[in-house]
């Protein structure tokens, strides 16, 4: 009981004799929950398992610690979903996002589940950078008494795909610890893999738990997270109000503005939020896919218990736009495709990966026949996944609507049209039509709590769309900090997304400085990164008087170069070096300060 202060002198006998009955009776588990309590209490109020303190540092390590990183909010569902459960089955647990965890605390650790999701490039979420730079480090600890589980999350249509999960996987090793089950991957439908593993690790961790798993809580303190009237596994039919072409007819694409009715649904949103919709896939997308495989639209196909004519599993609920590994390696298979089965060997990963950035699915059926059965296409398919679109507008200023920015994905390659799932959806959609969606939260993309400070928001193209919406809040709550956008696109003349709106917030002083990038107006091409760099002096003085920065758009290459561009002008107007620059960075995405939505 040291750590909770109990024979400190400086108690008191009365106090301590209090708290010595308060305590008296209770199991281990339950004697882990009044310490973290207490340290909580001590430490400001903020739950332990969210806010560790220095007290919590030193509890018993008899526990099970879930910690996760999340970009897109599947890591968290599924490690809440982990400390929920485990909690209900009397196991002593606490659950953190991984920028919480105290790295200290890891060589001690015992009991460690970690779910983690991999970015585009082979990156880590945000909020696991540090975490996971740790770990790989140098000065991570020699780890014999721990024995861990880990969860990689991906989409198996990337070419590292869970690289960060498998490294994790590894290092733990390497580092002395024993894996309590085999680490899994998996891919964006989150049925398959990663929901039967999480419950195996459950029952890996009780049995390693079982001398301090208490009785079941009645009111556990991770409850299974309440399910939403509407979520991601039962979407709001929202109603199209408007889907509006925001480019001129000049642009090279289609960009729209979409506004949806929430009216009756009861969900809400912050700035910063993303809308998930689970999207339709076009119908002569379908007829593309029938008539190739010369498969009848009215076959009844029966797969995992539930029985739908095949022309609705393609329509709906298989992705038919996005090809990935496992089907590329079932498809060689049935249609006996040496070539194809040759680039799912390690080295011959650049021409696969170049493989799923040319081709469709579809592209591969024409190209590598097979004879594929209506079942066997269906379970060899990967379920459809719902698609994230930053949420463009404030509820403040809009009220039960949800605005999207979106690019319009439709192209000809290799003969034949081609399409993006959603956005194809979005655009066919007719007024007063019927969308489904949910809200995906995203607490690490969030306004200052305080209206004073000065933000910077950095978004080409349709990441601009959260910009949008922060701009709308700081308007209808009159909040006094400074707002600077930095936005780039094409063509000004085509492509300026909301400028008639960016103007007038200028005009009307809810839009404190615009800078613009058209990279493709000039011989030479200009990006948003080039527009921070020009003005660095004044940028460095906004991020020194506390200013938060904001990017949001492509992760690939444009996050990385704008990541580039604010350490120069830390190194150059900051006089850091380079690695103070780095550093101070990384303290300001810890605190919140760097926040980036990208993907
Ligand atoms: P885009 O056309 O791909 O790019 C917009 C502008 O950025 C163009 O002028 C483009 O120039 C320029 N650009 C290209 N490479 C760049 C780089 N390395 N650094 C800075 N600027 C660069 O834009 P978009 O299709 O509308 O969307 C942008 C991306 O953001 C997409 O990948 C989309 O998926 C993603 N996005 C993510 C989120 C999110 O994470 N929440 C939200 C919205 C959009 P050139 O084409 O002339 O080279």
């Amino acid at each position: 009981m040291t750590a909770l202060g109990v024979q400190n002198p400086s108690l008191g006998a009365e106090k301590t004799a209090l708290l010595a009955r308060l305590v008296d009776g209770l199991g281990p588990a339950e004697l882990y929950w009044a310490a973290a309590w207490i340290a909580t209490q001590a430490s400001g109020g903020r739950l332990a398992g969210i806010a560790p303190t220095a007290a919590a540092a030193k509890l018993p390590a008899e526990r099970l610690t879930i910690v996760y990183g999340s970009q897109t909010g599947n890591a968290k569902r599924i490690a809440e979903r982990l400390a929920g459960r485990g909690e209900a089955a009397g196991l002593p647990v606490r659950l953190l996002r991984a920028d919480a965890y105290p790295q200290r605390e890891l060589a001690q650790e015992q009991h460690l589940i970690i779910v983690i999701s991999t970015q585009g490039d082979g990156e880590p979420p945000d909020d696991a950078r540090g975490l996971v730079e740790f770990i790989a480090g140098k000065r991570a600890p020699k780890l014999p008494a721990l024995g861990y589980a880990v969860l990689g999350l991906g989409d198996s249509s990337y070419p590292q795909f869970c690289a960060i999960g498998q490294q994790l996987d590894a290092r733990l090793s390497e580092l002395g610890a024993s894996r309590l089950l085999p680490a899994a991957m998996a891919d964006v439908d989150l049925e398959t893999v990663a929901i039967p593993w999480a419950e195996r690790a459950l029952e890996a961790a009780r049995e390693a738990l079982k001398e301090v798993t208490s009785a079941p809580r009645v009111t556990p303190l991770y409850a299974v997270p309440q399910r939403a009237v509407y979520d991601r596994e039962q979407p709001f039919e929202a109603t199209l109000l408007s889907s509006q072409r925001i480019v001129s007819r000049a642009s090279e694409r289609d960009v729209r503005h979409v506004e949806l009715s929430l009216e009756g649904s009861g969900l809400r949103y912050e700035p910063g939020d993303a809308l998930g919709v689970w999207p339709h896939n076009p119908p002569a997308l379908v007829s593309q896919w029938l008539d190739t495989l010369q498969l009848d639209s009215a076959l009844q196909v029966s797969h995992d218990g539930r029985t739908l004519a095949l022309a609705q599993w393609l329509g709906r609920e298989r992705e038919l736009t996005r090809l990935n590994a496992s089907f590329l390696a079932a498809h060689a298979a049935l249609g006996g495709h040496a070539e194809l089965t040759r680039l799912l060997q390690p080295e011959h990963a650049t021409e696969k990966n170049a493989l799923f950035d040319h081709f469709q699915p579809i592209d591969l059926l024409r190209r590598y026949p097979a004879a594929w059965s209506a079942e066997a296409l269906i379970a060899a398919l990967r379920p459809m996944t719902p698609r994230l679109y930053s949420i463009a507008s404030s509820s403040s200023a809009v009220g039960d609507e949800v605005h999207l920015t979106v690019a319009v994905v439709e192209y000809q390659a290799h003969g034949s049209q081609h399409w993006g799932a959603a956005s194809s959806f979005l655009a066919a959609v007719d007024e007063d039509g019927k969308v489904p969606v949910f809200i995906e939260s995203n607490e690490r993309f969030r306004l200052p709590v305080d209206p004073a400070r000065d933000i910077i928001m950095i978004g080409p193209g349709t990441g601009v769309a959260p910009f949008r919406a922060f701009v709308q809040e700081r308007q209808e709550t009159a909040a006094s900090g400074r707002n600077w956008l930095f936005f780039g696109n094409r063509h000004f003349e085509a492509d300026f997304l909301y400028q008639v709106e960016w103007q007038a917030a200028l005009k009307r002083g809810d839009l404190h400085r615009l800078d613009l990038a058209f990279s493709r107006d000039s011989a030479q091409k200009v990006y948003v990164q080039q527009r921070l760099l020009e003005q660095g002096r004044e940028l460095y003085a906004w991020l020194d008087g506390g200013a938060y920065v904001y990017v949001c758009g492509d992760a690939t290459q444009m996050a990385k170069d704008v990541h580039n561009a604010l350490i120069e002008i830390i190194v150059s107007h900051g006089q850091r070096s380079q690695e103070a620059a780095k550093a101070w960075l990384a303290e300001l995405m810890q605190q919140g300060r760097y926040a980036r939505d990208v993907y």
